[in-house]
């Protein structure tokens, strides 16, 4: 007996069991990620074998499908950075000042490999010895006169400050002049090449302006070399550098922000807001696409096929989408609009794919199961808040909270987060008071994104190879045409979905 294309034996008929798409989201309720299931279908291809390439916007392609959202205890230059490397994308916030935003996107631009230091350790001639104590995580520190850390005039290993008996003497005495550096265009092969050849334990990355961009060691290429590693290619432009995006707001000033960050080298701008159907930001997508007519702007957010529709006439490049379905988000209950994700993904695709936008499924992800479901449904790609906010990369540092290494996170609409600024995502800068949308909270230590990404694609690959999808685009072709099917999960469904029934167990996801 052979086999169809669609999976089903010749010859055999094809029998009605679950839902199709379109019958399950047409029954008046909204459902979340969890209250869903699909069924699986029919195995053909290997797990290494699915492709996971995407389209964040129309003109912009990733390897995978992950996007780091614009929050400003998330997307920094280190995140967009490393995102970048693995072949997703990151936006960098916009709770700051224009300036501050452009120096942040030039940062994580004029890296080429994901950030082996966060601070570059900078002293003065006349700083002490021990003034090198706070670098005591860096291989070295470099001397410089130059408030902008240019112009290097030495280096001091941190062996040397560390075995020095008088800690008052002038760093600038013990200095190694004629510091050997290379060009920050370098890749990881080229500088992990250079070390080994040179024998050197680290080595400089100086921009063409003599700026000091990075300090790469030897334990720095063993670790990122450890690191798993994603099928696809680091998302960079023409010119080498790595993909930027950066987020945006609907007001007159963000018109500057918009020139700065573009200057600065933004790739895509993203029109930050939680209600994204509005005359001010369809003014804003039309500024943005007849100011800059080559640079994609991405809209949201929305929940809604009519939401959907008003931005895509208005010139949208793709679609954010979600509101509500955020870790942090208390939108629902505040305000009661919203949408379970799980339904604003598969509405808002199948219009947008009407008109080739493609969709970014924004909130509520906690695992590799609701990736597999948002892209399924239709999304192109996943933005991540919370999933990211405890890595390595997310700025801030870890605090210790009951005994557990954790990260601040926090909503854009806490009052925390619109006290710098961030109102304005809620029409709430102009408004006599302001009410909070999110909460402020902590997530735990996740390591780095190098590692837990690589290991998160591989677990979404096996969920669309059970589905017997090849790639993204069959998946949203078998779900169209009706062969993929889902079903609503009970709640005791869902419980017998997860681990149940045992009175120990250990959770270790890779
Ligand atoms: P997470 O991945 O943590 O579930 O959700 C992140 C998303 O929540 C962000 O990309 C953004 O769309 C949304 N978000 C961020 N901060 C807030 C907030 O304070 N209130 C609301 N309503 N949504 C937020």
């Amino acid at each position: 007996m052979t086999t169809a294309s669609n999976g089903y034996m010749n010859g055999y008929t094809k029998m009605e069991d679950g839902f199709p798409a379109t019958r399950l989201f047409n029954q008046g309720y909204s459902y979340t990620y969890d209250d869903v299931i699909f069924l699986p279908h029919y195995i053909d291809f290997s797990t290494d074998s699915v492709q996971l390439n995407t389209k964040l916007s129309r003109n912009i392609n990733l390897s995978i499908p992950c996007v780091a959202s614009p929050m400003d205890t998330v997307t920094e230059a280190s995140m967009a950075v490393s995102m970048a490397a693995l072949g997703g994308i990151g936006i960098i916030h916009s709770n700051n000042t224009a300036s501050e935003q452009s120096s942040l996107i030039r940062s994580a631009k004029s890296h080429r490999i994901p950030f082996a230091s966060t601070d570059i350790p900078f002293l003065s001639p006349d700083d002490s010895i021990s003034s090198a104590s706070v670098f005591n995580n860096s291989p070295c520190v470099f001397i410089t006169n130059d408030k902008n850390n240019k112009n290097l005039l030495g280096v001091v290993d941190k062996l040397t400050w560390e075995s020095l008996p008088d800690k008052e003497a002038r760093i600038s005495s013990y200095m190694q002049k004629n510091v050997v550096t290379l060009p920050n265009t370098c890749n990881l092969k080229d500088v992990a090449g250079y070390l080994t050849k040179k024998e050197m334990d680290f080595v400089p990355l100086v921009s063409g302006e003599g700026e000091v961009i990075d300090v790469v060691s030897k334990w720095d290429v063993e670790r990122i070399n450890g690191f798993p590693k994603t099928s696809g290619f680091p998302s960079v432009g023409e010119n080498g550098e790595f993909l930027v995006g950066a987020s945006i707001g609907t007001r007159e000033k963000d018109k500057e922000r918009l020139e700065h960050v573009v200057k600065a080298g933004a790739n895509v701008i993203v029109i930050d807001s939680s209600q994204g159907n509005s005359i001010y930001q369809i003014e804003m997508i039309k500024y943005v696409k007849k100011t800059f007519p080559n640079l994609d702007v991405i809209g949201g957010n929305v929940v809604t096929m009519y939401q959907a529709q008003n931005l895509i006439q208005a010139g949208v490049d793709g679609l954010r989408v979600g509101m509500g379905s955020g870790s942090i988000c208390t939108t629902q209950e505040v305000c009661a609009v919203g949408r379970g994700q799980a339904t604003a993904v598969y509405k808002v695709s199948s219009v947008a794919a009407q008109s080739g936008v493609p969709v970014i499924a924004d909130g509520g992800i906690s695992n590799s199961g609701h990736i597999v479901k948002a892209l399924t449904l239709g999304a192109s790609t996943v933005m991540m808040g919370s999933f990211l906010a405890g890595s390595t990369e997310a700025p801030g540092a870890y605090t210790n909270q009951g005994g557990e290494r954790v990260k601040k996170y926090r909503g854009m609409g806490s009052l925390e987060a619109m006290r710098k600024g961030s109102d304005a995502r809620y029409l709430g800068d102009t408004a006599k008071m302001k009410i909070a949308q999110g909460v402020v909270g902590a997530v735990a230590d996740k390591g780095s994104v190098l590692k837990f990404i690589p290991y998160t694609m591989h677990a979404v690959k096996q969920g669309f190879q059970d589905l017997g999808a090849s790639s993204l685009y069959s998946a949203h072709d078998l779900l169209r045409s009706g062969v993929l099917r889902l079903e609503v999960r009970t709640g005791a469904a869902q419980v017998e979905g997860g681990v149940h029934g045992l009175v120990s167990y250990e959770k270790k996801s890779f």
